[in-house]
């Protein structure tokens, strides 16, 4: 199969498309690399260029003849697009538009799409499932369900065959430690204690203790990158195979608190993570965890290294492995 993976240099996207090129998948990557890294791009061809220009895309899926798209590229930052909502409608919901406008007019009709659980707001019910309330209580999850709602129009008036999968928390790295996690600015726990260990970072920001769950701290759904990317495949395959349309939660549905986060980080390096205690941080729930076992008995999928040790283990090799590049880079 040929498959266009938009947003293929960054963190998600690269774990994608490392797979799809191991599987011996033919992948375009479309990137603008405004987060994303060149040297992330294990394999297949990188154009860097805005994925939402029409003219481009027309001549790209026109040329490509593709099977397929994974969508990735947009932004994340929660905290940003409550400052700026209009650069989230427009990267992240805007700009899908035109994708789904262009694969609509060359009947390229596969699509799956990387949605987030925080297209579910605050929740009413834990652990969460598909059919909870969809209230979004920022720009960002705002973001990403009118792209689920649009999908669901182009499916009813165009016949699109989609999978939106809903991400909880991404974490970890490839276990050969070839890819990473390289957000600037770095907001994520992992990555976060990892660093504040190495001393890179000031001490972890712990936001908030006293939360309404056993050690006080928030409890949250990680899930290893690698197991995420095999969801992808399994949707992708799904709707091969005449899928219908339809999303999917991807946790393991085993929550974490933050201290059971920063206890595992010790183990791992061997080493205390610092940190202070901090207030609540806006926004943040207590409690989100996935309930993601329509994700396992419809696509039969089966997370492999989501437990939170291999989480970390990997995470923190990637850490090791940045370290010992920089310091070859000064030597
Ligand atoms: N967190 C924290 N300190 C940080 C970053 C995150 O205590 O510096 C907490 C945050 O409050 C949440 C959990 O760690 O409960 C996971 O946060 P992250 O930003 O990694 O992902 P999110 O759940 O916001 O998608």
């Amino acid at each position: 199969m040929h498959y266009l993976v938009t947003g293929g240099a960054g963190y998600i996207g690269s774990h994608m498309v490392k797979l799809l090129f191991k599987q011996g998948h033919q992948v375009t990557i479309v990137d603008d690399l405004s987060s994303g890294h060149r040297d992330a791009v294990l394999g297949g061809e990188l154009i860097v260029h805005d994925f939402s220009d029409r003219a481009f895309l027309d001549q790209l899926i026109t040329e490509k003849n593709f099977d397929g798209v994974f969508h990735f590229a947009s932004k994340i930052l929660v905290g940003e697009s409550v400052s700026n909502p209009a650069k989230y409608y427009r990267a992240n919901s805007f700009a899908t538009l035109t994708l789904l406008e262009a694969m609509r007019d060359h009947g390229l009709n596969h699509l799956v799409f990387s949605s987030t659980a925080a297209v579910y707001g605050e929740p009413q019910s834990t652990p969460i499932d598909e059919a909870h309330p969809k209230v979004p209580v920022n720009p960002y999850g705002a973001s990403k369900l009118m792209v689920e709602m649009m999908m669901s129009d182009f499916q009813r008036a165009h016949g699109l065959n989609y999978v939106a999968l809903r991400y909880f928390n991404a974490a970890g790295t490839d276990a050969e430690g070839l890819l990473g996690e390289r957000h600037e600015p770095e907001t994520h726990l992992i990555p976060l204690a990892l660093k504040a260990v190495l001393g890179q970072k000031p001490p972890l920001k712990l936001f908030g203790q006293d939360y309404d769950t056993p050690d006080g701290t928030c409890i949250r759904d990680y899930i290893h990158v690698e197991d995420l990317c095999s969801a992808h495949l399994l949707a992708m395959q799904y709707l091969h195979g005449g899928g219908q349309p339809t999303a999917f939660n991807l946790g393991n549905g085993a929550g974490y608190s933050v201290q059971q986060v920063i206890d595992v980080a010790a183990r791992v390096t061997g080493k205390p993570v610092p940190f202070e205690l901090a207030g609540r941080r806006e926004g943040d729930p207590a409690r989100l965890v996935a309930d993601a076992s329509r994700a396992k008995s419809v696509l039969q999928w089966v997370p492999v290294h989501s437990d939170l040790e291999t989480i970390i283990r990997h995470a923190w090799q990637w850490e090791l492995k940045m370290v010992a590049q920089a310091q070859e880079k000064n030597i």
